[in-house]
């Protein structure tokens, strides 16, 4: 199966509308959230030697706040987490933070707390877990009654290791691979999966999800890959869109949605996209 590369991508549209989707979101520290608007506005009249007199540190910052480089090696979380799901085939899979971010005034997002949300989309309702009680059948990619279960450990063996890197290193690494990810994007290849820390923290303008749902959108999509998962497009307008839809950059007439499986388990799927 070829799916190496694709990606979950965005590009700009209403600005305004994203900044104010993504900062609907409590983070998981239950710190403070992104400002409802204008942070780009706020960025601009603190300058970086400013010490904020009140307010604690946004969970989120700024864009421009955002590192886009770092080493561009990694630290793996430690320890092994518990098993997701009763899916017949068990994913193995590691998570990693890239080393020497200047985090700055940013809160760290550590390897354990990436882990965790990470655990935490996987283990949410209608994600690929489900596909225990919903197995999966589908001929495209040579899929029959395919059902996953996942565990997070700490060696070096693993089926898939995920990844929370600064743009240009995932530009770097999935350009490797001939993904073009153009600072913003995420990707997949081989074993190993790419996030992208501006996305990550500051979500994808334009797409009308909060940040923990756009986490759970980019996760499911490129675990969906690792999975053996293409690009799919809109099922029909209204619909929601199956998680394999770059949704970020087009919903093509569908309801954002950033879960495999909707409601009653069943699984979100629509036409194969040509790439
Ligand atoms: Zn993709």
């Amino acid at each position: 199966m070829r799916i190496n590369g694709r990606l979950l991508a965005p590009i700009s549209l209403a600005v305004v509308l994203a900044t104010a989707a993504c900062g609907l979101s409590t983070p998981a520290s239950g710190q403070a959230e992104n400002p409802p608007s204008g942070s780009t506005a706020q960025s601009s009249e603190r300058s970086p030697g400013d010490t904020p007199t009140s307010s604690p540190t946004p969970e989120i910052p700024a864009d421009a706040q955002i590192p886009t480089r770092a080493a561009g090696t990694f630290t793996t979380a430690t320890g092994t987490g518990r098993v997701i799901g009763a899916g017949k085939t068990r994913v193995r899979y590691s998570v990693s933070v890239e080393k020497g971010i200047a985090w700055g005034d940013i809160p760290a997002w550590k390897p354990d707390r990436f882990a965790a949300s990470i655990e935490q989309v996987l283990a949410a309702p209608n994600g690929w877990a489900t596909s225990a009680q919903h197995p999966v059948t589908n001929a495209a990619v040579d899929l029959t009654r395919a059902s996953w279960s996942f565990q997070r450990v700490s060696t070096s063996k693993v089926d898939v290791d995920v990844r929370l890197a600064t743009p240009r290193t995932v530009d770097r690494l999935c350009g490797a691979s001939g993904v073009d990810t153009e600072g913003v994007y995420s990707c997949k290849y081989g074993k190993t999966i790419m996030i992208n820390l501006r996305r990550w923290l500051h979500c994808s303008p334009g797409y009308p999800v909060s940040i923990d749902e756009y986490h759970a959108g980019v996760i499911n999509h490129e675990f969906g890959h690792f999975l053996g998962f293409a690009h799919m497009k809109c099922g029909g307008r209204g619909k929601p869109g199956p998680v394999m839809m770059t949704q970020t950059m087009d919903l093509g007439g569908c309801l954002p949605n950033v879960s495999p499986f909707v409601g009653n388990g069943q699984f979100v799927s629509g036409p194969w996209a040509p790439s």
